[in-house]
């Protein structure tokens, strides 16, 4: 039998009408307007595409965004100098700088210099210690997607065994807390864990964050299993464009999985709507605007 696929992008895009209204409706009663500052170094082809799309998809959702581009040349002065600035700026309230940074860049200098509060990627180590003790905190975004995906499958975590291959800052970590948080029962697999597959295998929910194209076989599921892949693995296609794999083996994956997120169309799109949910998040804790229950899932 073939999982149900977990359709990221509808998801995403209800996420999105959500906040819009959202965006809307705080305009329209606090004379609020939700700010993104969007920072760009260097011209990374995939970076320059990503910051497209968030600043038109902000713009969509009614939001303010602002765009800063300096060149790779700049310096993490002048950076560090740009991200002062947008520290104080009352119209901006959620801040991202696009990583990864050209060489030369300290980017946990850089992350570190961003006011907590306006933390949207949810990087800095004051977000990530509330997080990890269990208070409200501005979640990273990709991990905050894979929880809202997982919850459109299992109404409640509790008691779930949940596997998540990977600890970065970025991905793995966090979605560890946050499915200790729903009360899963949590393990995390990294590249010194043995046995991978073993481990896999008991998981009711595992979550694939490790940048290794389908490495994730059908014979380390668990049949039934809710799947959610992170993977973003540009592999070179026939017609000489890049295609897009993600970290578990999809076709053999889906025969045993119970649910299971595509790749391109699952995590991905959920990334960029959590991020406009967590500048409106963002721009309620700064403005003391209530949030309302239905959107407060960053923390
Ligand atoms: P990192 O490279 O920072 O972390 C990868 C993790 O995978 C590490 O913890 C590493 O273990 C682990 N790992 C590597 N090889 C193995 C192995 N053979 N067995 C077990 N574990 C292994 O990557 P990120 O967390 O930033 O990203 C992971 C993937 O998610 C990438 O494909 C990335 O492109 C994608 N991604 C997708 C996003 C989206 O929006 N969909 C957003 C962010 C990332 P160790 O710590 O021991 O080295």
């Amino acid at each position: 039998m073939s999982a149900t696929l977990i359709d990221g992008k509808a998801i995403a895009a209800d996420l999105r009408g959500n906040i819009a209204r959202r965006v809307a409706d705080l305009s329209e009663r606090h004379g609020l307007v939700p700010g993104l500052a969007v920072v760009l170094v260097g011209n990374h082809p995939a970076s320059e595409s990503y910051v497209r799309s968030k600043s038109n998809l902000a713009h969509v959702a009614g939001m303010r965004s602002f765009d800063h581009r300096l060149p790779a040349s700049a310096g993490q002065a002048e950076l560090m100098s740009l991200i002062a600035r947008l520290n104080d700026d009352p119209a901006v309230h959620g801040i991202l700088v696009q990583l990864p940074l050209p060489d030369g860049y300290d980017p946990d200098a850089v992350i570190n210099a961003i006011d907590p509060r306006k933390d949207v990627d949810g990087l800095h180590p004051f977000n990530s210690g509330l997080l990890a003790n269990g208070l409200p905190a501005l979640v990273a975004c990709t991990p905050l997607g894979c929880m809202i995906l997982a919850k459109s499958v299992h109404a409640s975590l509790a008691g779930l065994e949940a596997v998540v291959i990977g600890r970065s800052k970025l991905v793995g970590k966090p979605a560890a807390q946050l499915l200790l948080a729903e009360n899963a029962t949590v393990t995390m697999a990294h590249s010194k864990t043995r046995d991978l597959a073993a481990v896999c295998r008991r998981a009711d929910l595992l979550v694939a964050a490790i940048g290794r194209p389908g490495m994730v076989r059908g014979d380390w599921i668990k049949p039934g299993a809710t799947v959610i892949d992170v993977g973003i693995n540009r592999l070179p296609a026939e017609d000489g464009k890049n295609r897009i794999v993600g970290d578990v083996a999809f076709a053999e994956v889906r025969d045993v999985a119970g649910a299971i997120t595509p790749v391109p169309g699952g995590v991905g799109p959920m990334t960029i709507a959590c991020l406009l949910l967590n500048t409106v998040t963002a721009a309620c804790r700064i403005a003391g605007v209530p949030e309302p229950q239905c959107m407060s899932s960053a923390g």
